[in-house]
C-alpha cells in the first residue's frame, strides 16, 4: 500500500447528499487528486430499513453533477454481506467477538446511571469470560475491547487523538439484533478490502475511529491515514444530517454548490466553471 493513494466518499443513502455531505466527498475528491491518486465511491447500505429507494442513485447523480465522478464503478455494502460474516466468524474464532443475547432494557438495568445522551456502554454481561450465554440465544454480536487500551491515532487535521476504548465505548456491536451488520465492521472490512489508503471524511465520524482501529488490529488489517473534515452547522448551531431535516444539496447552480463546499474546507474559489474550479481548489488543496 506504501505510496498508493487510494481515497473515498462512503455516503449512507438515507437521503439525498445536503451541504455537509458535499463537503465530505469534495475534500475525499480533492486530497486524492492533489495526491495523484484514485477515487471512489462506495454506497454504505447496510442500515437498509433506512434507506429509501433510489436515494444511492440520487446521490450519484448529484455527486456527477458537481464534476464527483469516482474512478470505478461504486460499490454497495448490501451486497457484501459475506465478506462481513467471514470477518465476524474469524473474530469469533481468535475469541475476540461474542454472542450476545441482552435486550436493551437488559443493559440499562445493568448498566446502571450513564451519560443521558450517549450509547450505552455495555456491561459486558454476555461476556465468555463471565459466563457468555448461558443458554439464551445470541441476538447481537459484539467485539472483546478488553486490552483494548488506550488507542491513540493520529488525525491529519485534528492532530493526536486517544480514547479508551473499553471504558469509554465498551464491548461494541458488529451485528445488530435484527441481523443487520454494524457500520463499524463494514467500514473497517471494506477499506481494507478496497485498499484505501486515506479516509476522509466528517468530524462526526472522528470518535469512531478508534473502534475502527482496533478492529484492523484484531482482523490484521492495515490502518488508513484519518483526516476529518469541519462539520457545516445549520442556523441553530448544530451540525448539517439527514435525521435534523437538512436540505438536500441545490445544484440548479453546480458552480455555487462547489464554491459554497470548498469554502467550509478554507478554500476561496474565483473560477467560472465548476471544471475550473475543481481544478483550482486541488491546486489550492495542495498548498494548505
Ligand atoms: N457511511 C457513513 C456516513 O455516511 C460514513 C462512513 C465513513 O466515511 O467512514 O455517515
Amino acid at each position: 500500500m506504501a505510496g498508493r493513494y487510494l481515497g473515498r466518499f462512503a455516503p449512507s443513502p438515507t437521503g439525498p447528499l445536503h451541504a455537509g455531505s458535499l463537503v465530505a466527498a469534495l475534500a475525499s475528491w480533492l486530497d486524492a487528486r492533489a495526491h495523484g491518486g484514485r477515487w471512489l465511491v462506495r454506497i454504505e447500505d447496510v442500515d437498509t430499513p433506512r434507506c429509501p429507494p433510489g436515494a444511492d442513485q440520487l446521490i450519484l447523480s448529484q455527486l456527477a453533477a458537481v464534476g464527483l465522478l469516482p474512478d470505478a464503478p461504486p460499490v454497495w455494502q448490501s451486497q457484501r454481506g459475506a465478506l462481513y460474516a467471514a470477518a465476524l466468524q474469524h473474530l469469533v474464532e481468535a475469541g475476540r467477538a461474542y454472542g450476545c443475547a441482552c435486550s436493551r432494557r437488559d443493559i440499562a438495568a445493568a448498566a446502571g446511571p450513564q451519560p443521558r445522551h450517549g450509547e450505552l456502554i455495555y456491561p459486558g454481561t454476555c461476556r465468555p469470560a463471565r459466563g457468555g450465554l448461558q443458554g439464551r440465544p445470541a441476538r447481537a454480536w459484539r467485539a472483546l475491547t478488553e486490552g483494548a487500551g488506550r488507542i491513540e491515532w493520529q488525525d491529519r487535521r485534528l492532530g493526536a487523538q486517544a480514547q479508551a476504548l473499553e471504558t469509554e465505548v465498551g464491548d461494541f456491536v458488529l451485528k445488530r439484533a435484527d441481523g443487520l451488520w454494524a457500520y463499524q465492521l463494514a467500514v473497517v472490512v471494506d477499506d481494507a478490502e478496497q485498499g484505501i489508503s486515506d479516509v476522509v471524511r466528517g468530524e462526526d465520524l472522528a470518535d469512531n475511529t478508534p473502534r475502527q482501529r482496533w478492529l484492523q488490529q484484531l482482523l490484521g488489517l492495515p490502518p488508513p491515514r484519518y483526516l476529518h473534515t469541519p462539520l457545516v452547522l445549520g442556523t441553530n448551531g448544530e451540525k448539517l444530517s439527514k435525521q435534523n431535516g437538512a436540505a438536500a444539496l441545490d445544484l440548479s447552480d453546480p458552480l455555487a454548490a462547489l464554491r459554497e463546499a470548498a469554502g467550509h474546507l478554507g478554500l476561496r474559489l474565483h473560477a467560472g466553471t465548476p471544471a475550473d474550479a475543481l481544478a483550482e481548489a486541488v491546486s489550492l488543496w495542495r498548498d494548505l
